[in-house]
């Protein structure tokens, strides 16, 4: 299963990724923890993007696009993987595109989360005080919201551009959510 999961910040993505890729046995590709792992290792693309991630905004598209490339070439990715974070911008939308149709993997299916945005900045308040990320001061989240909205919103346009794209309630449960996802996924 080839999977884009879709959703503002603070939608569930990560946490219903992780269990999905038990479900599925595929791993979870966040390009998140990707830029976090390079910025945290201090490589000179961490060094680059850390900057960028503390303000909020979008990482270059080119950065990102050859960390992603990088980790789905790993064997583990070979029989599908659950893509977190990526397409963030329509124009990573095509490049995604042309990248998965190099290596023969298309997307399966993208399902956006759906969270009103109440109910993400209260829960990404929760995360800042368990995980003291720098990016979810009240301030960058704004930010971060804002960049979704404007450069995120449009790629679930693209997925259903190809027929692609399931929507999913995302409040509620972890398990309840999780079901959902399931059931909205292609039969194998
Ligand atoms: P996330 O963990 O997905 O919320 O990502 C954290 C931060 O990493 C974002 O606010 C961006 O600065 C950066 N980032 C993650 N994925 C991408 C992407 N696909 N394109 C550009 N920047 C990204």
């Amino acid at each position: 299963m080839r999977l884009v999961l879709l959703g503002a910040p603070g939608s569930g993505k990560g946490t219903q990724a992780t269990s999905l890729k038990t479900a599925l046995g595929v791993p979870h590709v966040s390009t998140g923890d990707l830029l976090r792992a390079a910025v945290k290792a201090g490589t000179p693309l961490g060094l680059k993007a850390k900057a960028v991630m503390e303000a909020g905004q979008l990482v270059s598209d080119d950065i990102v696009l050859g960390m992603l490339e990088e980790r789905l070439a790993q064997p583990d990715a070979n029989t599908g993987f659950i893509l977190d974070g990526y397409p963030r911008n329509v124009a990573q939308c095509a490049a995604l595109e042309s990248l998965l149709a190099r290596i023969g993997q298309p997307i399966d299916i993208a399902v956006k989360l759906e969270v009103p945005n109440e109910l993400i900045v209260e829960r990404i308040a929760g995360r800042a005080a368990a995980e003291g990320r720098k990016d979810d001061t009240p301030e960058v989240v704004r930010d971060r919201l804002r960049v979704y909205a404007e450069q995120t919103e449009p790629v679930a346009g693209y997925f259903v551009s190809k027929g692609k794209l399931a929507t999913v309630d995302g409040v509620g449960e972890l398990s309840v959510v999780f079901d959902r996802i399931l059931a909205a996924l292609p039969k194998a």
